[in-house]
C-alpha cells in the first residue's frame, strides 16, 4: 500500500553519522536502538545491532533475517555488510578487529544500552568505551521527502477516518466505540495499524492527558478529547481535536477558545531558526495571560517520525533552534480535574518561511 510513495533511501546516512562519531571522539558506534538502526540501513527485523566505523558498517544479526536483512539494505541503498551470527558481541569484535584493530575508541548509545550490554561490550572490546547521546535521534529529526511523504499519508488517513467517526459522537456512544471505529477506519484506509493508542476521553476524563478509552457513555455537554494518529510504512502521525457532545457550557467554551488560540499562535510562531522553547512560550503565555497556566501542565509538542515522541522536545527549556525539514507538534492542553479538559495538536513541517500542516482536519469551533 506505500508502493506508490516516494521509494525509502537511507544512502547518505551513514556520512551523516560518521561525523557525528568523529565529532563525538570516536572511531566507530555500536548501535543498538532497532528504531536507529532501521533509519540508518533500512532493516525493520526485531533483533540487530549496527557498526559503523570511519569506512566500513555492518550489520549483525541472526539468521531469522538472512533473507531479508539482505534484501531491506539493498532497498535501502546504504553500504552495510550483513553477518549473521547468534553471537552478536563476539561477531562485533570480530568486525572491528578485522576492519580496525585493538585500541580505537568505540561509541555506544548511552541512552540505549542497559547495564548488562555494556558489560558485555566491554568485556569483548579491547576498546575505549564513549558515551553518546542522541548522536542518531538528532539526525532523525530532519525529515527527507520521502519520509514526509508517509507522514503526511498517515495524517490524511487519519483526517479521513475521524470525519468517519464523527457521527458516533452523540450522548450514549462510548469512548471505546469511537476508538475502535476510528482505528478500523485508519487500517481500511491503509494503515498498518494506529500510531499509538487512540486517545477518547469524555467528560472528566479529558480532563486526563494520557487517558485510555474507557466503557463509559457519552453525556450532554461533555469534551470528548481525540488524540489520533496512524503508522504508515514505519511512520506516524498525530492529531488532537476536541469536541463537544450537544450544547457546550460556558466554561467550555472559554477553555476551547483558548487552547484553540494558543495552539494557532503556536504553530504561527514555527520557523526554520526559531528557538524550539519560544513555541512553547507562544502557546503558554496565552494561557497563563487568561489564568490557566497551572492547567497547562504538559510541554508544548514534539518531534514525530518512525517514533511517536521523538527530537526535537518542545518545551520552554529547549534553546535549539529548528531546523527545516523537522516535524513538530503543537500542542497545549487545558485540564479541569473531576470537569474536563480542551486540547488542540496539529502536526507540522518546519520550513524557512514558516510551516506545513500535515494534520489537516478542520479545527472545532464551539462559540
Ligand atoms: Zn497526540
Ligand atoms: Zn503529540
Amino acid at each position: 500500500m506505500s508502493g506508490d510513495l516516494l521509494p525509502l533511501r537511507v544512502d547518505g546516512r551513514l556520512d551523516q553519522i560518521r561525523s557525528a562519531i568523529a565529532t563525538a571522539g570516536a572511531d566507530a558506534l555500536v548501535v543498538t536502538n532497532l528504531t536507529n538502526v532501521r533509519w540508518c540501513t533500512g532493516f525493520t527485523g526485531s533483533a540487530g545491532v549496527l557498526l559503523v566505523t570511519s569506512t566500513d558498517a555492518a550489520l549483525i544479526t541472526d539468521s531469522r533475517y538472512a533473507t531479508q536483512a539482505p534484501a531491506q539494505i539493498a532497498d535501502g541503498g546504504a553500504a552495510v555488510e550483513v553477518r549473521i551470527s547468534a553471537d552478536t558481541v563476539a561477531e562485533g569484535r570480530a568486525f572491528l578487529d578485522t576492519a580496525h584493530g585493538p585500541g580505537i575508541a568505540v561509541a555506544l548509545e548511552a541512552d540505549h544500552v542497559t547495564w548488562a550490554d555494556h558489560q558485555r561490550w566491554e568485556g569483548a572490546l579491547d576498546a575505549e568505551l564513549v558515551a553518546t547521546h542522541g548522536l542518531i535521534t538528532e539526525l532523525r529529526s530532519v525529515k527527507t521527502e520521502a519520509e514526509l511523504a508517509r507522514m503526511a499519508r498517515a495524517a490524511a488517513i487519519t483526517d479521513d477516518a475521524l470525519v468517519d467517526a464523527i457521527p458516533l459522537l452523540v450522548a450514549g456512544t462510548t469512548e471505546r466505540e469511537v476508538a475502535l471505529a476510528l482505528e478500523d477506519g485508519m487500517r481500511a484506509r491503509g494503515a498498518t495499524g494506529p500510531a499509538y493508542e487512540t486517545i477518547v476521553a469524555g467528560g472528566p476524563n479529558a480532563a486526563l492527558p494520557h487517558a485510555r478509552p474507557s466503557d463509559r457513555p457519552f453525556a450532554p455537554g461533555d469534551l470528548v478529547v481525540i488524540d489520533a494518529g496512524s503508522l504508515v510504512d514505519g511512520y506516524r502521525s498525530d492529531m488532537t481535536r476536541t469536541f463537544v457532545i450537544g450544547d457546550a457550557d460556558e466554561t467550555a467554551r472559554t477553555i476551547h477558545d483558548l487552547v484553540t488560540r494558543a495552539q494557532a499562535a503556536g504553530v504561527e510562531a514555527v520557523r526554520a531558526g526559531v528557538v524550539v522553547g519560544d513555541i512553547d512560550r507562544a502557546c503558554r503565555d496565552l494561557i497563563t495571560a487568561e489564568g490557566y497556566g497551572p492547567e497547562f501542565a504538559h510541554g508544548t509538542g514534539h518531534g514525530v517520525g518512525l517514533d511517536i515522541h521523538e527530537l526535537p522536545s518542545v518545551r520552554g527549556t529547549n534553546t535549539d533552534s529548528l531546523q527545516p525539514g523537522q516535524v513538530i507538534t503543537v500542542e497545549p492542553g487545558i485540564y479541569l480535574p473531576g470537569v474536563g479538559g480542551v486540547r488542540v495538536e496539529d502536526m507540522v513541517v518546519v520550513t524557512d518561511d514558516g510551516c506545513r500542516p500535515l494534520t489537516r482536519s478542520p479545527k472545532i469551533s464551539l462559540s
